[in-house]
C-alpha cells in the first residue's frame, strides 16, 4: 500500500494558531476550528487553551476519529512551547503526543498530522507520512502554495519588526499578494484543502487597517 501523503492529512498549524492570535484567547473555553473544501465543511475539531498567568502550556483537543464507519471520540492534550526567536517575540510549538516504537515521541513541530484512518493529530514521523513527489520547485502546489506561504511568513515578520515605512509597505504589498495567490491555489488544487484551515466563527481573518492580522 502506497504510504500516506502529508497534502492529504489534516494538519494543525502551531503557525496559523500564533498567526491569527487564536493562542492569546480566552483559557477554558472549547473553541472550534473547520477544515473546508470550497465552501463546505469537510471536518471539524473542539479545542480548549490551558494555561495560567496570561500564556496557554498545553491545547485539548477533541473530535471525532473515523475508522471505516466507526466512530471514535478522542479528548486528548497536547503540550505547548515558546522558543525565542532572533528578531525578539516567541516561536510555539507543539510536542508530539506520538508513541513510536513504544518510546513517547515529545517531539517539537510546528505541524500536527490526522491521516485519514487515523484517530490521533501526532507529528510527520509518528504517522510516517511522506511529501508528495509533486511537492517541488515548478510545481503547482509550490508555485501557488508553498511558496506564497513562505513568502507571506517572511513579509509578516518584516511587518511586524520594521519601522521604515517604505519596508512595511512592501511587507504589505507582498502580503496581499501572497494570499491573492493563495486564494486561486486553494480553489485550483482541492488536495490543499488541509491547509485552507479557517475559523469556523468566520472566515480567515484579513489584515486589519495597521496592516496587522485583525
Ligand atoms: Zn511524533
Amino acid at each position: 500500500m502506497a504510504k500516506s501523503v502529508v497534502e492529504d492529512a489534516l494538519q494543525l498549524d502551531i503557525l496559523y494558531f500564533q498567526q491569527n492570535r487564536l493562542l492569546s484567547w480566552a483559557p477554558d473555553i472549547v473553541h472550534n476550528l473547520n477544515w473546508h473544501r470550497g465552501e463546505k465543511v469537510i471536518s471539524s475539531i473542539g479545542f480548549t487553551l490551558l494555561g495560567e498567568q496570561g500564556r496557554p502550556h498545553s491545547i485539548r483537543l477533541n473530535y471525532d476519529a473515523f475508522l471505516g464507519q466507526d466512530k471514535y471520540p478522542c479528548g486528548y492534550t497536547v503540550t505547548l512551547v515558546p522558543t525565542s526567536c532572533n528578531y525578539g517575540g516567541v516561536r510555539w510549538w507543539f510536542i508530539c503526543p506520538g508513541w513510536r516504537g513504544g518510546i513517547e515521541c515529545r517531539r517539537r513541530c510546528r505541524i500536527l498530522y490526522l491521516p485519514s484512518g487515523a484517530i490521533y493529530f501526532v507529528c510527520r514521523r509518528c504517522h510516517e507520512l511522506t511529501y508528495d513527489s509533486t511537492r517541488k520547485t515548478g510545481s503547482l502546489f509550490y508555485e501557488l502554495i508553498e511558496r506564497p506561504m513562505k513568502i507571506r511568513d517572511k513579509s509578516m515578520v518584516a511587518l511586524q519588526h520594521s519601522r521604515s515605512p517604505r519596508r512595511q509597505t512592501r511587507a504589505l504589498q507582498r502580503i496581499r499578494w501572497a494570499e491573492r495567490v493563495l486564494t486561486s491555489g486553494f480553489l485550483r488544487l482541492p488536495s490543499t484543502r488541509i491547509l485552507q484551515l479557517r475559523l469556523a466563527s468566520g472566515e480567515t481573518r484579513g489584515l486589519g487597517r495597521q496592516g496587522r492580522w485583525a
